[in-house]
């Protein structure tokens, strides 16, 4: 099989002879790679030039809707990417991450997309900032598309989840991207994208595949694109150091080695459910993938005394797992990706025995016939602020160190010598120790997982980044930083400081801005629909005089009787009220008894409030009046309403702000006749 790449709306393959890739179970040759010959300069134009405004015309929503159908597509076609995926030495529940994690982060990312981001081009980042005295002249940050393209670089160790992880948040922000998987396993991917291609989903040039080197396509990288790097720190500084990335300020995102530690508490004594938690953990990131995933537990941090305890479960546990073709009966963990690995293994493992001691597994002894297999290899490293090896190097296969510390601090220290890691586990039920790590090792670590008996059942795991969730580290993690919900999509977009009056402002980013024009018209803002309604639409309310029977009608009804709505001489004493108030929850009511026009129409339902705040009391014989602006409208694509939410100011006979929220509803996106 020769891969071919997905370049300017064609399948091509290299020039001339390509580089064989082994089956990582039987050696044989799976496929050959090569990318010689393709137009490198030329992608990156059908990119920016197709792909891009393609993707700009769509609307977040309709974006992260096509990355549903896109993930219900591959779903129905997982068993073919199974096949495939054995041949990486992936047992079936390695690839289960690989291949069903990937799909699930494509849904996770289409879910969020339509959750949190409008159903619009631009995305507002928090509230107005008031920059002048009268208020004419207002801030607001938005985020829009970069106009460029995405170049995506990823490790070998998961050819499809690598991808889909960075598409996700890449596509819902409206830029395409060029995916270059390491050569070693490409044939998944391109087996995968040839998959997302026929599917039709994607607009065309959202999605371009280099199998093969990419040649000279970083020379013509400009301000609008973004490159990410997935794989050694060797490769991700030179490419870092790129002129075209350091003279065009390029985006650069690096994910790399990192030296993840798992530390136990001095409370997880052996017996302890903690302490098995433990063990569990430590193994399970060993052999899952054959130890190659980038947040695999290296260092295995344990009290001293409880070291001997700790290496005699592993090494049981470890005696039972069965290493061998992933298809056969019984094994329990597959091959490492290729036999230039398991040599790379073996000398990081020879390495690492210069400082610490082999408790487990044999790393030369070879295994069955021409397949990347390699045994799981335990180590210790007894003086482990002597070893500077155990901190430095990363055995990208099932080896992993236990490590003994003399007390907290000395754990803290130890963690943080890995210079920067991209996850920490601690295993505890002791809050106070848990504390005290969090405060010692944050800084140094993208995301830290505290397990205990409460919750291990459900935990996902030190090992698994998630797309709700950062995934990154700093320093010899590389310092960079995905996923992370709406975060990692954030990366693809320029955040613009938007300048200008409240009325402008508004109408160029689709959502009303105290301060701007109201649209006062003689139809009420509930009986239109999204379609109708426009941004602006206001109504001001007549007023209504709150009295003390009202105070006392709602408190008796609501049970609510706190003593500043029902003791003047106690109220009389806080020192924020001059006697007897109404209840924030009473005001709230009263402006929805003004506002709301009670027929039935457009308006589906009521589903919640939003920044409630109660800014001035409100004493028996004040009265209230609510302006209630329409602020933002949110149609769902493959629904007939959409929400619609609202500007609620509350305010009392002398003008002052009572009450300020956002009314959240759902209403009919054409009028229902
Ligand atoms: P690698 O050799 O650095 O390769 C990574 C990627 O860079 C591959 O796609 C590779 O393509 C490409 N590449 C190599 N030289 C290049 C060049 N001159 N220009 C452009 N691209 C180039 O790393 P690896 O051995 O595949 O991956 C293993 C390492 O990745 C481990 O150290 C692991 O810790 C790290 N890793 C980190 C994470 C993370 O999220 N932080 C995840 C997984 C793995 P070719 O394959 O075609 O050479």
């Amino acid at each position: 099989m020769r891969l071919k790449s997905y370049t300017c709306g064609r399948w091509l393959e290299g020039e001339g002879e390509g580089k064989p890739l082994h089956s990582a179970v039987t050696g044989e040759v799976v496929a050959e790679i090569n990318s010689r010959g393709i137009d490198f300069a030329a992608m990156l134009r059908y990119g920016r030039e197709v792909g891009g405004p393609a993707l700009r015309q769509l609307t977040f929503h309709e974006r992260a809707i096509k990355l549903k159908e896109l993930g219900l597509y591959l779903q129905e076609r997982k068993e073919e990417f199974y096949a495939l995926s054995r041949e990486t030495g992936a047992t079936r529940s390695d690839s289960w991450i690989d291949i069903e994690g990937g799909t699930g982060t494509l849904f996770a990312y289409s879910s969020k997309g339509r959750r949190e981001l409008p159903n619009g081009h631009v995305y507002i980042d928090g509230q107005p900032e008031i920059l002048s005295r009268k208020g004419s002249f207002v801030g607001q940050h938005i985020h829009v598309p970069l106009e460029g393209v995405a170049i995506h670089i990823n490790a070998f160790n998961f050819p499809c989840w690598g991808m889909l992880e960075k598409l996700a948040p890449t596509f819902i922000a409206g830029v395409p991207c060029i995916i270059k998987p390491a050569s070693q396993t490409a044939y998944l991917t391109e087996l995968m994208v040839q998959r997302i291609i026929e599917s039709g989903i994607l607009p065309e040039g959202s999605l371009q595949l280099i199998c093969g080197s990419v040649g000279d396509l970083l020379d013509h990288v400009t301000c609008q694109d973004a490159v990410t790097f997935t794989g050694s720190a060797t490769t991700g500084l030179m490419l870092r150091q790129h002129p075209a990335i350091i003279n065009n300020s390029v985006r650069f995102t690096m994910e790399a080695d990192s030296l993840n530690a798992s530390i136990l508490g001095p409370d997880a004594e052996p017996g302890s459910e903690e302490f098995d938690l433990y063990v569990k953990e430590v193994m399970r990131e060993m052999t899952v993938k054959c130890g190659q995933k980038c947040t695999a537990i290296r260092r295995a941090i344990v009290p001293r005394p409880l070291a001997p305890f700790v290496i005699d479960a592993l090494r049981a546990r470890l005696g039972r797992v069965v290493v061998g073709d992933p298809d056969a009966e019984g094994v329990t963990m597959g091959a490492l990706a290729s036999s230039d690995q398991c040599v790379e293994v073996r000398q990081r493992v020879a390495e690492l025995a210069r400082s610490c001691e082999i408790v487990h597994g044999d790393p030369d002894e070879s295994l069955q016939g021409k397949g990347a297999f390699m045994n799981p290899v335990l180590l210790y490293c007894d003086r482990p602020l002597e070893s500077s090896e155990v901190h430095d190097v990363e055995a990208f296969g099932p080896v992993s160190t236990v490590v003994p510390y003399d007390d907290v601090a000395q754990a803290i220290q130890i963690a943080n010598l890995g210079q920067g890691s991209l996850v920490s586990s601690i295993f505890t039920y002791d809050e106070a120790f848990a504390r005290e790590m969090v405060r010692g090792i944050g800084a140094w670590h993208g995301r830290l997982l505290i397990n205990n008996r409460d919750s291990a059942r459900e935990s996902t795991g030190h090992g698994s980044p998630l797309p709700y969730l950062i995934h990154g580290g700093p320093g010899r993690a590389g310092g960079g930083q995905e996923m992370g919900g709406i975060r990692g999509v954030l990366h693809y977009m320029q955040c613009v400081a938007l300048q200008g009056s409240p009325s402008m402002l508004s109408a160029v980013s689709d959502k009303w801005i105290p301060g701007a024009r109201r649209i006062e018209s003689e139809v009420h803002p509930f009986r239109k629909s999204i379609e109708e309604l426009q941004i602006g639409d206001s109504i001001v309310t007549g007023q209504r005089v709150v009295t003390l029977e009202d105070i006392e009608h709602f408190a008796e009804f609501s049970g609510d009787r706190f003593y500043a709505h029902m003791d003047e001489e106690a109220a009389r004493a806080n020192p924020f009220f001059e006697g007897r108030v109404a209840h924030g929850y009473f005001i709230v009511s009263a402006a929805a008894g003004l506002f709301v026009d009670p027929a039935p129409g457009p308006v589906l339902a009521n589903y919640g409030l939003e920044n409630l705040r109660f800014l001035t009391p409100l004493n028996p014989g004040d009265s209230i009046q609510v302006t209630f602006t329409c602020k933002q409208k949110v149609p769902r694509v493959n629904e007939d309403y959409g929400e619609v939410r609202w500007d609620c100011q509350v305010k009392n006979q002398n003008g002052d702000m009572v009450a300020t929220y956002d009314v959240l509803t759902l209403v009919a996106k054409k009028a229902r006749r």
